[in-house]
């Protein structure tokens, strides 16, 4: 499995890496799997904010965001298993959120994005989903994209 990563200054030959191994070092399954993990992240974030406009916030929720995106900086962790718990405590968490909207008389049935609504119900279902999603490049346009992945590693410098 190859990867494209080019979300620091060591990306190979300066545009990005898209070999088995970055680098940094990091494996193309990592990076598939926190590309995954920042799917859901902005999955959950939807829900995140339907209870933020009811006017409550789950913390939980926002120290693991912060702290999920940290994670998928360079160099901060380059562990499969790490990156399969933190995805399942994302399906754990969108439970959470959903209930939390209920308990407020709110509704979401209106997220609909997929990101919102994946789930893997196995190891096997969540490598393989992650082995099909790429991150910030998802968008046709080139000027969209490159304001999407400036969005995200802004994001992530914040968490750091
Ligand atoms: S984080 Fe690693 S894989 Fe990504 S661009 Fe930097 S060196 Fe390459």
């Amino acid at each position: 499995m190859s990867m494209f990563c080019y979300q620091c200054q060591e990306a190979a030959k300066g545009s990005g890496c898209t070999t088995k191994i970055g680098v940094c070092g990091v494996t193309s399954e990592v990076i598939h799997l926190q590309d995954l993990f920042v799917y859901l992240l902005k999955g959950n974030a939807l829900f995140a904010e339907r209870l933020n406009d009811l006017g409550q916030r789950n913390n939980k929720f926002d120290r693991f965001l912060m702290e999920g995106l940290f994670s998928t900086i360079t160099n901060v962790n380059f562990t499969e298993t790490f990156f399969i718990e933190r995805i399942k405590e994302c399906f754990i968490l969108r439970a959470e959120l959903k209930k939390n909207i209920l308990d407020l008389k709110g509704n979401y049935t209106d997220i609909s994005k997929e990101c919102a609504i994946w789930e893997g119900k196995s190891i096997t279902e969540i490598v393989l989903k992650a082995a099909e999603i790429n991150g910030e490049i998802d968008a046709p346009n080139e000027d969209i994209r490159s304001l999407r992945a400036l969005i995200l590693y802004g994001l992530k410098g914040m968490a750091a």
